[in-house]
């Protein structure tokens, strides 16, 4: 590929940057198959200068691929910096044909474009070899390109973070667009209940038996679906039980979770509705084995930190002006914050994520590109 679209012409840098987001949306690479992808990125991180390393996150969770590192030492005197975005796609996302409608990229319509998140990986490479067109020496960059963000970000959960010293991060994974700046996150708890009766011949003893069907329904009705308050969430998303209709049931389980953009809230709800399911199972003689996990914690970044307003200024520097979100799902960046670098997460302009109607606008890539682009650069105004 040329390199002279990261230049200045705008036309051809548009040409890189879609030949390049082509390029990568058909290598496949569903969660927890991104062995392949990660090489080539990793090859063209090593392209650009940086020391790559692959650590062995893969191997934790049955992956074929680590998280990809790739480390600039960049100008003495600067603080490095985290750039990331995650290689996983979901499913459907074998065989992607992607292809140009107008101003839009989009897929064959019979699976995901990965505009999600292969746009904020592209956005990062095109940012970089832009900054290097116009500037000798870029500040220490960190890269990290991780796996399996979609299945539970286990690939952010599982890296090595002995070999990231960056304390700021910058996550292109938001589905919104560019200018975009989610500073807010909320925490993750899973609800698992199972519910314990005792079984009996339906219509010859039904006095012997206690129907778990019958508690997890009273426990159920009493759950708080739904919006909760306006910081909160509730759902019950799976039920299961049962074995045929002549048999009181003996055992049901139920998952499901509360979000709350206030950890406290989301831990003491989820304490709440685990206390009144076996408050309600111990009333008719049932059982109640109740978990609440915490999946991950929140985060609420301060529009007066330095991570944030670094942003801002990046956007000013292309004309754009930053739009704080509050947002009610997880990313990388919930991680990377329990991890103590403070993260922020950035719209990169893909639309319908998850889905096969999932496009990418071409000038939103560029967009994105150009604020990576800038955030680099005005890393080195400090
Ligand atoms: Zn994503």
């Amino acid at each position: 590929m040329s390199k002279s679209g990261y230049g200045l012409d705008r036309a051809e840098l548009r040409e890189a940057m879609v030949e390049e987001f082509c390029e990568l949306v058909r290598i496949d690479a569903e969660s927890g198959e991104e062995a392949e992808l990660a090489n080539v990125v990793a090859a063209k991180l090593r392209d650009l200068g940086f020391d790559v390393t692959q650590d062995d996150a893969g191997s934790k969770f049955g992956g074929n691929a680590g998280n990809v590192i790739g480390r600039l030492s960049g100008a003495p005197g600067y603080e490095p910096v985290l750039l990331s975005a995650h290689l996983d796609r979901v499913t459907p996302g074998k065989g992607i044909v992607p292809s140009i409608d107008g101003d839009r990229i989009v897929s064959g319509g019979d699976t995901v474009l990965a505009a999600d998140d292969l746009g904020g990986v592209v956005a990062i490479l095109a940012g970089i070899r832009m900054a290097r067109a116009v500037r000798k020496q870029l500040p220490p960059l960190e890269v990290v390109f991780t796996v399996s963000e979609e299945k539970g970000l286990k690939g952010a959960r599982h890296l090595n973070y002995s070999q990231i010293q960056s304390k700021m991060g910058y996550i292109f994974d938001a589905s919104s667009p560019v200018g975009a700046v989610v500073v807010q996150s909320p925490t993750h708890i899973s609800v698992d209940a199972t519910i314990t009766g005792r079984a009996a011949h339906a219509a010859v003893n039904p006095e012997g038996g206690i129907s778990a069907i019958r508690v997890a329904a009273d426990a159920i009705s009493k759950f708080p679906f739904g919006r909760v308050d306006d910081q909160t969430t509730a759902n019950i998303g799976i039920i299961s039980g049962g074995r045929a209709t002549n048999i009181v049931c003996e055992q049901v389980s139920f998952k499901g979770e509360v979000r709350s953009l206030d950890a406290e809230r989301a831990l003491s709800l989820a304490k709440e509705i685990s206390d009144e399911i076996k408050t309600i199972a111990a009333r008719y003689g049932a059982s109640a084995e109740v978990t609440t996990p915490v999946d991950y914690y929140g985060f609420t970044i301060s529009r007066d930190a330095r991570v944030v307003k670094r942003a801002q200024k990046a956007l000013a520097m292309s004309g754009r002006e930053a739009v704080f979100e509050s947002t009610m799902g997880g990313s990388d960046g919930n991680i990377f914050n329990t991890k103590g670098i403070e993260s922020i997460v950035l719209g990169m302009g893909a639309r319908d994520v998850h889905s096969t109607k999932e496009c990418l606008p071409i000038s939103e890539l560029v967009a994105a590109g150009e604020l990576a682009r800038d955030l680099i650069l005005a890393a080195l105004d400090g």
